[in-house]
């Protein structure tokens, strides 16, 4: 991480506040962020639909920042990519996510997959696939409970060589592949023979809209059926109410996740979460 010149307290003052942007604030507070200790990554269940049993857990990062208070993926996440900041902060989430995962295993709850999110501008260093072995070695950690969610765009698609060969790396080391907000962004179906991957991911903007557009509830049945064709899992994200879980069984989905099991919580919550059982 580059370290911000002597003079960078300035940006705080009153009268600076009104000039420079927010969002060069935002980075400043960025870079800074890791050394702070001001990560926190909050854990979802993933759960089998048929049987009700806890199958994953992704971890999901947020920031907690001193004075502006918790800050959503989603406000910094983009210019962490935009800035490279990913990389580092990547690491630290895969590092304290493997990390956790093993913590669990020691303390003799039932082994499940960690799920951490990889950006694409993360996925696309060349030495990602060591940056992941020397994780799983550091923490201990069993490839077979690590599964990457990986987002593909369309730098990743169009350097598709690369990617396979990088996906074929990691499956090898025995780790899970899934596609993340699959049907969103850019789409190719024609890639999906050619990568080594476990897993859909549908995107909760399908999940969300089952009941409310037929086109939507088409789509998401026509996604788990190719899925299945290709002998891929389907994962449905943003799964709220009974009834979306249920259309979602009744299409065989495989994996469910969303607030209807539970909300992204601490590490600490999810110790009871691995007692639980989620369907009757
Ligand atoms: P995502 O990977 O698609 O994660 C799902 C998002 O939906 C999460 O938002 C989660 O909290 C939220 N969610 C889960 N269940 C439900 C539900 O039932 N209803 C609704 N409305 N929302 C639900 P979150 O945690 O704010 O994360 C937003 C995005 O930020 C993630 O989207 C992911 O793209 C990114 N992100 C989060 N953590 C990381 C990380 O460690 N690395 C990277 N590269 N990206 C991350
Ligand atoms: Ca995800
Ligand atoms: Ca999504
Ligand atoms: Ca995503």
């Amino acid at each position: 991480v580059k370290e911000q010149g002597k003079n960078s307290f300035q940006f705080y003052t009153p009268d600076m506040n009104e000039i420079v942007s927010k969002k060069m604030q935002l980075e400043i507070g960025l870079r800074k962020a890791l050394k702070r200790d001001e990560f926190i990554i909050h854990y979802q269940p993933q759960v089998d639909v048929n049987s009700g049993d806890l199958i994953g857990v992704e971890a999901l990062i947020r920031w907690q920042h001193p004075e502006w208070g918790t800050i959503s993926p989603a406000d910094f996440i983009p210019l962490a990519e935009e800035t490279g900041l990913i990389i580092p902060i990547g690491e630290w989430v895969l590092y304290e996510a493997c990390l956790q995962n093993k913590y669990w295993q020691n303390k003799g709850f039932l082994p499940v997959r960690i799920a951490v999110n990889i950006s694409s501008r993360q996925f696309q260093q060349s030495n990602l696939v060591e940056m992941v072995s020397k994780t799983l070695k550091t923490t201990g950690l069993d490839a077979k409970y690590l599964e990457l969610e990986l987002e593909l765009t369309e730098s990743i698609i169009q350097d598709s060589k690369h990617a396979i060969s990088t996906m074929h790396q990691l499956k090898e080391m025995g780790i899970h592949l899934s596609i993340d907000d699959f049907g969103t962004g850019y789409s190719s179906l024609s890639y999906l023979k050619t990568f080594p991957i476990d897993t859909l991911k549908i995107d909760q903007a399908f999940t969300t809209n089952i009941f409310t557009d037929l086109k939507d509830a088409s789509l998401v049945d026509t996604i788990i059926n190719m899925a299945h064709n290709l002998d891929l899992k389907v994962i449905a994200e943003g799964v709220e109410t009974l009834e979306q879980l249920q259309f979602l069984q009744q299409r065989q989905c495989n994996e469910a996740q969303g607030y209807f099991f539970s909300r992204p919580i601490s590490a600490e919550e999810m110790s009871t979460v691995f007692k639980e059982q989620f369907l009757a």
